[in-house]
């Protein structure tokens, strides 16, 4: 941080002015401020400037050029130490795709989905952890979520390694979705791997829920299958009542879960902790001692909330007012026992999601919320809130991305990794196999609309009955990993 801001020469008027900035070390190692104290203001020569004089006294340049923040540190207003951009984000008030890179010591957390009830500036919960190793884990991919992660810039075949808390359908109801088209773009050569607890019984687990939906996607599996595919899901369901255990421990990371009180068995928390860097996430749960144990000592807490609004929220959402208040009451967790819990972590921020995002709640939320936490607090929605996560520095942005993205091409990596090129399965299926004929006999002869003079060669048949390899060096760049 202090080299960027060691010397910045800003060249003015032709050059003749030089400024020479230097940061200060504000001393006991707290080198936090990423402003540093501007100061040693050099001029070399003074211009003419219309006849006017120059305030040459650093002292007054230096109260300028700081615009009022106090040398050193950065302590305005309700702002924490340590509560500061990156210096090498791009915008510090918005993050847009494909414009950062995640650095090899931190770690990016975006809300791709946080509300329990759909609309378009909300989808359902959903929580996407990049690493500075290059890996990434989705953690719950509620219903609709996978368009952010779309919008994001991410290929399909890249929405891999998804940690479900429960099988609430708000919190997987993307994973249909992502399974086929996944397949469909290109995850050939890796399984889906989707990690989540047990229940009571072998029907309220992970697994289970996993064949549910290949039973429930027999027909599209089947279609599907005139495409190059491939339709392994990895399921590892742990045990939901191993308080403590690992749901997965692989190139220096490791996620731990525990059981979350969430009207039934078979509900989780998940702490991830990566190169002395942590996030935790509550799932759906009412509070719970387990999330203070648990969590203690985190970087970024991110519990799940409902504030005490229900009378008035209800109205608003459309929900019965009994219905809202029993919901909460033995599914969720009221904002007030959230901040509580908060000061009990003493997380370096705090953070509540899977919440409706309106400014008469928002209000309610912060007071409740404040009522037992004074430290840093952000929202984790509306959807797209990114936040950045090093040593020294977090920082909260808003994600901004277009309303009408194109999805991105999938990413050769795994077959490379697997067989330094580009492997194209062959289809399992033609279209002679699915369908009869007097379908495809009903069919109109494309010469009767295509133009006169037009006549595009049809790929009515994949043109192949063995799979393709396309070297590495022949794979197109919109294939490549950044
Ligand atoms: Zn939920
Ligand atoms: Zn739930």
């Amino acid at each position: 941080m202090r080299s960027l801001l060691t010397v910045i020469c800003i060249g003015l008027l032709g050059g003749a002015l030089t400024l020479v900035a230097q940061a200060q070390d504000p001393g006991q190692g707290q080198d936090q401020n990423p402003k540093g104290v501007i100061k040693g203001i050099v001029i070399d020569e003074v211009p003419d400037y219309e006849g006017a004089d120059f305030e040459q006294d650093p002292k007054n340049m230096e109260k300028v050029m700081m615009g009022g923040v106090p040398a050193g540190r950065w302590k305005e207003g309700l702002l924490f130490e340590g509560i500061s951009p990156q210096p090498w984000l791009k915008s510090a008030a918005n993050w847009m795709p494909g414009t950062e890179k995640v650095q090899p010591n931190e770690m990016r957390i975006t809300f791709m989905g946080t509300a329990p009830m759909l609309r378009p500036g909300q989808m359902n919960t959903s929580i996407y952890v990049e690493l500075g190793n290059g890996n990434s884990f989705i953690f719950d991919m509620g219903e609709g979520a996978v368009t952010n992660y779309l919008a994001s810039g991410i290929p399909i075949n890249k929405l891999n390694d998804i940690f479900l808390t429960h099988l609430h359908v708000d919190h997987f109801g993307s994973i249909p979705w992502v399974y086929a088209f996944g397949a469909w773009a290109g995850r050939w050569h890796e399984p889906l791997r989707i990690t989540g607890p047990s229940g009571r019984t072998e029907k309220d687990g992970v697994a289970y829920m996993v064949e549910g939906m290949k039973m429930m996607m027999h027909w599209h599996r089947e279609a599907f299958s005139v495409f190059p595919t491939a339709w392994e899901i990895e399921v590892n369901e742990f045990d939901f009542a191993d308080a403590g255990g690992t749901a997965y421990e692989k190139d220096g990371v490791k996620v731990i879960h525990w059981p979350a009180s969430h009207a039934k068995d078979g509900a989780s928390g998940y702490r991830l902790d990566w190169n002395g860097l942590s996030f935790c996430y509550t799932g759906d749960t009412r509070p719970n001692t387990l999330d203070i144990k648990y969590c203690k000592g985190v970087d970024v807490m991110i519990s799940e909330t409902q504030p005490e609004v229900i009378a008035i929220s209800s109205g608003v959402q459309g929900v019965p007012p009994f219905v809202g208040r029993y919901t909460m009451d033995t599914h969720h967790t009221p904002s007030y026992a959230a901040g509580w819990i908060f000061n009990q972590v003493q997380p370096r921020i705090a953070m509540t999601t899977h919440m409706p995002f309106d400014p008469y709640i928002n209000a309610e939320t912060v007071a409740e919320v404040r009522e037992h936490w004074k430290g840093p607090f952000h929202f984790g929605a509306p959807d797209m809130v990114v936040v950045n996560v090093t040593k020294d520095q977090i920082w909260v942005r808003d994600g901004v991305v277009p309303d009408y993205p194109n999805v991105r091409a999938p990413n050769s990596d795994a077959s490379v990794q697997k067989y330094g090129g580009l492997v194209v399965p062959v289809p399992p299926f033609r279209r002679e196999d699915l369908q009869s004929q007097f379908i495809r006999d009903a069919e109109i002869d494309p010469k009767k609309y295509y133009p006169k003079g037009y006549h595009p060669v049809l790929m009515e048949h994949w043109p192949v009955d063995k799979p393709l390899f396309i070297p590495e060096n022949q794979i197109p760049d919109s294939m490549k990993s950044d």
